[in-house]
């Protein structure tokens, strides 16, 4: 049995903390998410390394580290309603979720919606609600989202989320290429899109009707 909580301190420490990440609530979270959880159980032992690894039908859990980029850049409060696009493992909702108020997160692979939902229940979390259809045509919610997160590759500024976000609303997602892109976060400040770009990054393709035809 490996001391999975002596590896994640390790995680926070080196990975997250010692490159510059100081949002002492994604620090916070990230210590206490058992993120062994959210990979193949064969994996468990790597759920803690310096790397994405593998969930399944192409799929992967992101880099530690990115997860924590993304997350510091949401700027989360702890009543916020955030939106997701890519569910995958569901590690990424977890942790938004152990900060904000709900998560509501879509996920285009049907096993892939089901693992999580059953991930996320394993690690006693309640306030995500996973939707399994494509991402790319979300229905609005309430007064709107105060946060959007994308993780997968998006071929533009995602647009079509900019009506569904609260005045301050803050979307950050990888733009650009099929295979590279770079960290965009998008600030709707007087009801105008302000686009900030923090950094090249690698994701799966988001595929759907406005992500990458399959
Ligand atoms: N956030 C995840 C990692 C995401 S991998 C985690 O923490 O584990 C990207 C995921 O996006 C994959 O599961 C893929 O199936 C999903 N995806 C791709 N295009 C999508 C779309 N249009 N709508 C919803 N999910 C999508």
């Amino acid at each position: 049995m490996k001391d999975y909580e002596s590896l994640r301190s390790a995680m926070v420490r080196y990975q997250i903390e010692g490159r510059g990440i100081s949002d002492e609530n994604v620090l916070r979270v990230m210590g206490e998410i058992p993120r062994h959880l959210f990979v193949p159980e064969n994996m468990a032992g790597s759920a803690y390394e310096d790397c994405p690894l593998p969930i399944g039908y192409g799929q992967t859990i992101s880099q530690p580290y990115i997860v924590a980029v993304m997350t510091e850049l949401l700027e989360l409060k702890n009543d916020d309603l955030v939106l997701e696009l890519g569910t995958g493992s569901g590690y990424q909702a977890a942790v938004i979720a152990g900060i904000a108020k709900f998560v509501r997160s879509y996920e285009r692979v049907p096993e892939l919606a089901e693992y999580a939902r059953k991930n996320l229940e394993n690690a006693g979390m309640s306030n995500v609600e996973v939707i399994c259809s494509d991402g790319t045509d979300p229905e609005p919610y309430g007064d709107g989202y105060d946060a959007a997160i994308i993780t997968a590759a998006s071929p533009d500024i995602p647009e079509y989320l900019f009506p569904l976000m609260k005045e301050g609303g803050r979307i950050v997602a990888p733009v650009g290429g099929y295979y590279m892109q770079d960290l965009a976060k998008v600030r709707i400040t007087g009801g105008e899109p302000v686009v900030t770009y923090h950094g090249g990054c690698r994701f799966v393709p988001l595929l759907g009707a406005r992500g990458w035809k399959e």
